[in-house]
């Protein structure tokens, strides 16, 4: 560990710097990265795992229904059967080798959780328990599975404090309450690094290392109301579009069902999953009407369209008639204490609502981001610019909702993501114990490695404007909300994209009145806001482009899926100076890993 003290670029403010040199260096330290990091570890690979929150505060630990595997403890099921109704929900936007890739290893990941201590509810027989979720069936469609495993509703919080445990165990070195700034790029485009602000000393630090990966999760707080915590904001996708690579299908972004109204907190869809339905002010069971086999358990994009629709038709519920009520009134108290506790709780909390006497009022609120940076399923960035589809960023991977794989294409399945985090997260390990040999040279450091980091920094430290962050982010979550929501037209996303635009440029008047590099949240929220705002203008532009309907994405100008134009991934980048953003296509892989399944053909989806 060496120690300099540099002038910082712009205005001859010295920064302490503190240079570390690693085999790899995982940015996150949710589920993702903490399941690379033991991985990266086990390998004998010296691993530093940096995250901005402590790790068990990661968005993570508020996962509530479960993990999708095809165990079958519940009845037969198959991986082949999971695969193809990730391919459906993805709306065929999903590669299908990637999530061939998912969904093999899928149940040897969810064991390798329940070896290393994760608390699965039971069956009576002592197996994993396992409940029905959206979209989840059995037999190509046929039968509804039960697909889903299950700690009560706490699933995410049982998984995340066990691969933190497991990463103790393996000597991982974690640095705690970083703040990961930027990515080291040198100039043949290979990933060297990345450099970091260690918030409680105000030190900025140097992780070399022969891989880098990106475990940062969603951008959920760039819209007005979501059900992810304030730290989502998308801190790796944006240091990756400053490093000039592209994010992929952004404007494929997940509204749940079942926010609770007003506070935005989640509803599990396992509370439909152990029977619960919607109504309208009618009392009507109307998914019943737009789904008639699937009813209440069909696909997320299709149940926040439905319950959108019913509120457009006059037919909410309260005041305003414009929120839905979610029953569990109806449900064996006994069963609510046992596999829905949390929400139980949440329900009390945040509506006032004893969930055995009373509905709950929901509204379709902002979840998880189908977009992100470009991987392969070993977790490798793709370039994505010479032509060649498969040639990946030297020393940069991606991994869980910060990662598009693409395994959930148009729209994620429920419980699909903490499998993803935790297969894909194993992937990238033994990627990185194939490709990296420990104690093996390093890439020199360019000599300016730091400077876009800390140029950065200064540009917000310093930053005398006269609009605080917090306005600019408001107007940045209000336009998305309003402009790029359940539902779009092209009239109303042009729209969009120029107030989204103007919050853009308005930054440039923004105010940060505190200096200091140690617990400075105004700065802190300042740099989050500016990986947002990038962010933000993608998802608007993705979405005005795309000229169809496909998963979560409902144009009603376009109301079809157009599979002869758009059956592409979008894939956007955008000058943090200039401003200008630039957007291509790729073909989505339409083939599989292994020839144990073909190709599922695209046809209609119908739930
Ligand atoms: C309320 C809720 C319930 C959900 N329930 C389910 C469910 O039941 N089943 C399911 O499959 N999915 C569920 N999801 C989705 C799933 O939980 C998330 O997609 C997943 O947990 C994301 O994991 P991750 O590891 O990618 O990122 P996160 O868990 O969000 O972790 C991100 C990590 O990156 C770190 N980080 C970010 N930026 C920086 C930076 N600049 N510097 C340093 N560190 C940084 C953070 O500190 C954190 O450690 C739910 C999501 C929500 C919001």
């Amino acid at each position: 560990m060496a120690q300099e003290t540099k002038g910082a670029a712009v205005n001859g403010k010295a920064y302490t710097i503190v240079d570390h040199t690693f085999d790899v260096v995982v940015v996150g330290a949710g589920g993702a990265g903490l399941r690379a990091t033991v991985g990266c570890s086990q390998a004998g690979l010296r691993t530093a795992c940096i995250s901005k929150v402590f790790p068990t505060r990661s968005h993570t630990v508020a996962a509530q229904g479960g993990i999708s595997a095809s165990l079958g403890n519940m009845g037969p099921d198959d991986w082949r059967w999971h695969m193809y109704d990730t391919v459906k929900g993805s709306d065929w936007l999903g590669d299908q080798d990637s999530i061939e890739y998912l969904c093999r290893n899928a149940p040897d990941a969810v064991y390798e959780l329940e070896h290393w201590g994760v608390p699965f509810s039971r069956t009576d027989e002592g197996k994993i328990y396992q409940r029905p979720f959206g979209g989840m069936t059995t037999d190509y469609g046929k039968g509804t599975a039960q697909r889903t495993c299950a700690a009560a509703d706490r699933t995410g919080h049982a998984i995340l404090h066990t691969l933190y445990g497991q990463a103790v165990r393996n000597n991982t070195n974690f640095f705690i309450e970083y703040f990961a700034l930027d990515l080291m790029m040198n100039e043949e485009g290979r990933c060297v690094g990345v450099v970091a602000l260690d918030q409680t000393t105000g030190e900025i630090h140097r992780f070399r290392a022969k891989m880098t990966i990106l475990a940062t999760g969603g951008y959920g707080r760039a819209y007005f109301s979501a059900t992810s915590a304030h730290t989502c904001t998308g801190d790796g996708n944006a240091m990756v579009l400053r490093a000039g690579l592209p994010l992929q299908d952004m404007e494929f972004v997940q509204f749940h069902p079942t926010g609770i109204y007003g506070a935005g907190c989640l509803i599990t869809e396992g509370a439909r999953g152990e029977g619960g339905y919607v109504t309208n002010s009618e009392g009507e069971r109307f998914m019943e009407r737009y789904a008639p086999s699937a009813k209440d358990l069909a696909s997320r994009d299709v149940v926040s369209r439905a319950m959108t629709m019913e509120i457009r038709a006059g037919r909410g519920v309260g005041r305003n008639k414009d929120h839905i009520y979610l029953h569990l009134d109806h449900l064996d108290p006994k069963i609510l204490h046992e596999r829905l506790p949390g929400i139980s709780e949440s329900a009390k909390i945040f509506a006032g609502v004893d969930v055995t006497k009373e509905p709950i009022p929901v509204l379709p609120t902002v979840h998880y981001n189908m977009g992100g940076i470009p991987t392969n399923y070993h977790g490798e960035v793709l370039t994505l610019k010479d032509g060649n589809p498969d040639t990946v960023v030297p020393g940069l991977m991606a991994l869980g909702e910060a990662a598009c794989v693409s395994v959930h294409g148009a729209n994620r399945l429920g419980s699909n993501s903490l499998i993803d985090l935790v297969v894909f997260g194993r992937a990238a390990g033994l990627r990185c114990a194939e490709i990296l040999t420990p104690n093996d040279k390093h890439a020199d450091l360019p000599k300016n490695a730091d400077e876009l980091a800390l140029s950065r920094l200064d540009r917000f430290r310093f930053a005398k404007g006269g609009t605080p962050t917090a306005q600019l982010r408001l107007e940045m979550q209000k336009t998305m909300q309003n402009n790029c929501a359940v539902f779009r037209t092209g009239e109303v996303l042009a729209e969009g994209k120029d107030l989204i635009h103007k919050v853009w440029s308005g930054a440039g008047d923004i105010k940060v009145t505190d200096r200091s590099l140690i617990w400075n949240t105004d700065l802190l929220e300042t740099l989050e806001f500016d990986n947002l705002i990038g962010q933000a203008v993608v998802t608007m532009e993705g979405a005005l482009n795309r000229q169809e309907s496909r998963g979560a994405h409902a144009r009603e100008d376009f109301p079809n899926r157009d599979d002869t134009t758009w059956m592409k991934h979008t894939l956007a980048w955008l000058d943090d100076h200039s401003h200008k953003t630039a957007i291509d296509y790729r073909p989505v892989h339409t083939y599989t890993m292994s020839n144990e399944i073909q190709y599922i053909e695209p046809k209609a989806r119908v739930y």
